[in-house]
């Protein structure tokens, strides 16, 4: 089938899009997620046939969900949007539209779009990272997602800071149980935390005030970046990838494309090594986008 189907499966919003042949977009819905397990199977099922009328076409269908299927059980866990849990999403939507349905998680699906026709297309090894209101990310290597034996590749956000200065001990709580998790440092409320204290969750005021010469959001970028760098730098000693992929809403902020690299040098292994940072190109579309290409080109 040359026609594919993403969907964007989210807690509050699911987005629907059919690409074409080319990997253009044809047609593209966006509904709001219902909380009954069996209301989103009944809703996603009735938007795949309606956009295939539309288009008068049928499509293969990619879902990505802020989870993943336990390889254990066949079944969603750790998707934030609690009607997916314990269900076999897969299975039950492939039932109802009488096809194969793959479902991914969602930062597998972003890096998967850059790495297909996005910021990446010309690397075969891709790490994507989306720093947003949390932290996650994706490995896709030859053009397939790297999901791990128990598709837990990728769970950058909930692996510490490396590195720590005096200053950084104790680590932070995080709320997933542990201490030191990369997500209470990168993500854009860690970054409001860092400018603003307590309580601060939002970040969106921050370049411009460092912009203006404010000192505590200048500092709070720099010590931000150079976290990003650390943390970015235990990935290319691991994974060595050709191109690392910002997304979220982070990745907006400019500097850091020149900053990391620049401070990545510092702590890997390697004399030689030049970190390619970049930001994506498909934005809010590379997890639709994603979802779509879970069924590979060709
Ligand atoms: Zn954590």
């Amino acid at each position: 089938m040359a026609y594919r189907i993403g969907i964007d499966l989210g807690g509050t919003k699911s987005e629907i899009l059919l690409l074409g042949p080319d990997g253009a977009e044809v047609l593209r819905r966006r509904v709001p997620t219902p909380k009954d397990y069996d209301e989103v199977l009944g809703v996603l099922a009735g938007l795949v046939r309606a956009v295939e009328a539309e288009a008068g076409v049928t499509a293969s269908v990619g879902i990505g969900i802020p989870g993943t299927i336990s390889p254990a059980t066949g079944l969603v866990k750790n998707a934030n949007s609690n009607a997916l849990n314990g269900h076999a999403l897969d299975a039950d939507l492939g039932g109802r539209l009488g096809r194969e349905v793959r479902v991914a998680n969602d930062a597998n699906c972003f890096a998967l779009s850059e790495a297909t026709d996005g910021a990446a297309a010309e690397a075969s090894n891709v790490f994507g990272v989306i720093v947003g209101t949390g932290c996650g990310a994706g490995i896709v290597i030859g053009g397939k997602i790297v999901e791990g034996r128990h598709r837990i590749a990728g769970e950058f956000g909930h692996t510490p800071l490396p590195w720590p200065t005096l200053d950084e001990i104790p680590l932070r709580d995080c709320w997933c149980g542990q201490r030191g998790c990369l997500e209470t440092y990168l993500a854009g409320p860690a970054l409001a935390f860092e400018c603003d204290g307590a309580g601060a969750r939002d970040a969106s005021s921050i370049p411009a005030r460092a912009a203006a010469g404010e000192a505590a959001a200048v500092r709070a970028l720099a010590v931000h970046a150079d976290r990003l760098a650390r943390a970015l730098a235990v990935i290319s000693n691991v994974l060595d990838p050709d191109v690392i992929v910002l997304g979220g809403g982070l990745s907006n902020l400019a500097h850091l494309y020149e900053e990391v690299p620049r401070l990545m040098k510092r702590y890997i292994f390697s004399d030689t090594f030049a970190p390619v940072v970049v930001k994506n190109k498909h934005g809010d579309s590379s997890g639709v986008r994603g979802a779509a290409w879970l069924w590979p080109v060709g």
